[in-house]
């Protein structure tokens, strides 16, 4: 989960929530924060708190996040004690899950218990856990949600562009900025492409600059995660 930061808006209130929009995708990108996909059509703009149990926050920057439609209808309107969840523009997200091959993602295992606890809430509150393949019907995805899809085709892709990187990074030093800023930013999800390049390391800086809004406070030098000062993880 890419770790963002809005910075200060414009305005900290706005008088309707869909005038925020604007502001968000100049300063975060059109990406869903929760799944990281691309979003092409239609972006609904996240309540963190629901508005319908915090109306005072409706229209509060503070409270708005960009979302995908499967993202936003999961988390509907429960209840976000914001204590107990791990939120992508507050917390060095990207540390705390794990992404596999197929759309899988897993909780990473080394993080405290309390941070263990924060990130399961954050993925149980969007499932973003999903899959297709999963046993039981109840986390298998529902009709129009593709996320785990997506996640497994720009996988797929990600590790096509690794093997050409890897055969002409010497004689075609331009295939960086090929990648980075031409192939990635269109297909989303952030945290495939940083787990894909992870070994080398030397296209994670460029991935977390392509993405606008990237916390780069949660990377070291190196563009590995580290934890995010003010963060909980
Ligand atoms: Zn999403």
């Amino acid at each position: 989960m890419r770790p963002v930061v809005k910075c200060a808006s414009a305005q900290d209130d706005y008088p309707n929530y869909r005038d925020a929009l604007d502001d968000l995708a100049d300063r975060i990108g059109l990406f869903c924060s929760y799944c990281e996909q691309p979003i092409r059509h239609a972006p609904e703009i996240e309540h963190v708190q629901p508005k319908s149990l915090k109306p005072e926050l409706e229209c509060k920057w503070k409270n708005l996040l960009i979302a995908c439609t499967s993202c936003n209808r999961t988390k509907r309107t429960k209840s976000v004690g914001l204590a107990q969840v791990a939120m992508p523009d507050t917390d060095s997200t990207f540390r705390g899950l794990e992404f596999f091959e197929g759309g899988r993602i897993g909780l990473f295992p080394d993080l405290t218990d309390a941070q263990t606890q924060l990130m399961r809430h954050v993925v149980r509150l969007v499932r973003l856990d999903r899959h297709p393949d999963a046993k039981d019907k109840g986390d298998q995805p529902r009709d129009r949600d593709k996320r785990a899809d997506l996640r497994r085709d720009v996988w797929d892709t990600a590790s096509r562009c690794l093997g050409h990187y890897e055969e002409q990074r010497e004689k075609n030093p331009w295939i960086r900025n090929l990648i980075a800023d031409e192939i990635v930013p269109p297909r989303g999800f952030f945290s495939v492409w940083m787990t894909v390049f992870r070994d080398p390391p030397d296209m994670l800086k460029r991935f977390i600059q392509a993405f606008p809004g990237t916390d780069s406070s949660s990377f070291n030098d190196e563009g590995q995660a580290v934890p995010r000062p003010g963060g909980r993880l």
